[in-house]
């Protein structure tokens, strides 16, 4: 996804659905058609947005900018289409957002400075994920 920036490949694999340490060479026919479609419906709208955004004359703040993304700078967040919270990995100096449910089949990719914390704690799915949570609700 080089050549475009992290906001919009975090977008676009969301649309496409797609894990974010998938890499290109490892997707079948049908994904990269996914991703294909992904990509030019992702950036179209997002040239629209700010387009609009130009012509009123009243550039919205990075705050509101990150309102309309469905994960990216969203940690935590419900994604907008399923409502599960958002997670992030970090990969490569590189922070990605992605929602577990709709692109990872449910499976948390291992954040480095999060498992680090938490050892063997660290959930693997969001099943244990959801489990750890309320754990800890329990415990406070
Ligand atoms: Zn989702």
């Amino acid at each position: 996804m080089s050549g475009i920036g992290n906001a919009y490949s975090d977008e676009i694999l969301h649309r496409a659905r797609l894990s974010p340490l998938r890499r290109t060479d490892q997707l079948d026919a049908e994904e990269m058609e996914r991703l294909f479609h992904a990509t030019r419906e992702t950036l179209s709208l997002w040239i629209d947005r700010l387009r609009g955004q130009a012509k009123s004359g009243f550039p919205e703040n990075v705050t509101a900018f990150r309102q309309n993304m469905a994960v990216h700078g969203r940690f935590r967040m419900p994604c907008p289409d399923c409502g599960t919270p958002v997670q992030k990995v970090v990969y490569a100096e590189n922070e990605m957002n992605y929602c577990p449910r709709c692109q990872t089949g449910g499976k948390l990719l291992a954040d480095r400075s999060l498992s680090r914390l938490l050892h063997d704690d660290w959930p693997r799915n969001l099943e244990e994920l959801e489990e750890l949570q309320r754990r800890r609700n329990k415990s406070v």
